[in-house]
């Protein structure tokens, strides 16, 4: 897009605070390259705005709009429709305006699966993960992980019960799948550290400016025959994958993550899958998290 006119429409970001998100940067550089006469602009709402915020989704005729934290949840009972596995969740991060009609997703399960087959060279069937964290990233990627057969799933977390809720609700959905959840003790998470294939650190533990944080688990059992994920993505190498790396498993950031959830978003959208290689480009030149 290269001028706004009267018919340019509008795509966004939800959230609270959004000053830092890279949405922006990506979509805009994405719709100029198709050429899609839209703007992408980031909101800041307020937990007591959400409401209205949706309901100006359908007044100004939005597009579609990305939603995040602390939103996620909480839009999911204003919209028409909910996709299944983002009601399943019960949180949405992506919403379609098909006409007047919102219809919520759930774009963060297959940018993490991709991220996993892509960039991991990992392939989840038959794999046993540890799940660090119990919140809405832990259960985006424990539904992504279960809905491509892995073969044991255990979740821990410094809360215990609420890793142990999130394993009642998943084992019930995949009774096939082995389960445990427990709290962040060693005697708990040593073994299973030891015999998993893929260990995720969905906690902001280590995140920008707290970039000295220790890792939430002691990484004495991490070995080379590992992956070890840490979804969060700024700075490119927190605490827990510097430790993992040293140890000789391979380690991914959330990075890729984070562009393959918009990228499908952008294809929910427009009917365009966007050029994710772009995107990194992109990022080299005009941040500093690639
Ligand atoms: P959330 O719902 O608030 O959950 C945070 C989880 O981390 C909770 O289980 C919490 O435990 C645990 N935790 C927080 N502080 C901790 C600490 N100091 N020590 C140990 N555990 C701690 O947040 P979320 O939505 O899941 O997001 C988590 C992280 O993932 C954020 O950094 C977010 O930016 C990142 N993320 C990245 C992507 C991506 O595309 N790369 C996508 C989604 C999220 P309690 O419940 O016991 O408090």
């Amino acid at each position: 897009m290269s001028t706004v006119d009267s018919g340019t429409g509008l795509l966004g970001l939800f959230g609270h605070p959004v000053e830092h998100s890279i949405s922006p940067l990506i979509h805009n550089q994405a719709l100029k390259k198709h050429n899609l006469n839209f703007v992408y602009l980031a909101f800041d709402i307020k937990p007591e705005a959400v409401q209205s915020a949706v309901a100006g989704i359908r007044s100004f005729g939005i597009k579609g709009v990305n939603v995040t934290i602390p939103h996620k949840k909480k839009v999911v009972e204003y919209l028409d429709i909910v996709e299944d596995t983002a009601q399943k969740l019960k949180a949405v991060n992506t919403i379609v305006n098909d006409e007047g009609c919102l219809k919520g997703y759930n774009t963060d399960i297959a940018g993490f699966q991709r991220m996993l087959e892509k960039d991991g060279q990992f392939i989840i069937k038959g794999k046993k993960v540890l799940i660090i964290g119990a919140g809405g990233a832990a259960r985006a990627v424990c539904s992504a992980l279960c809905e491509k057969d892995a073969a044991e799933l255990y979740i821990i977390n410094q809360t215990p019960e609420k890793a142990l809720r999130v394993v009642e609700k998943w084992s019930a959905t995949y009774p096939e799948i082995e389960f445990g959840g427990g709290g962040l003790t060693e005697e708990f998470y040593g073994p299973l550290l030891e015999k998993v294939d893929l260990v995720v650190d969905t906690t902001p533990v280590g995140m920008e400016p707290n970039v000295e944080q220790p890792p939430v688990i002691k990484t004495g059992n991490i070995h080379s025959g590992q992956l070890v994920v840490d979804l969060v993505y700024n700075p490119r190498e927190t605490t827990i994958l510097q430790e993992a790396s040293k140890k000789g498993a391979r380690t991914l950031n959330g990075l890729p993550m984070l562009l393959y959830q918009a990228a499908e978003s952008f294809h929910l959208w427009t009917g365009v899958y966007p050029d994710v290689e772009g995107w990194y480009d992109l990022l080299k030149k005009q941040s500093d998290l690639y």
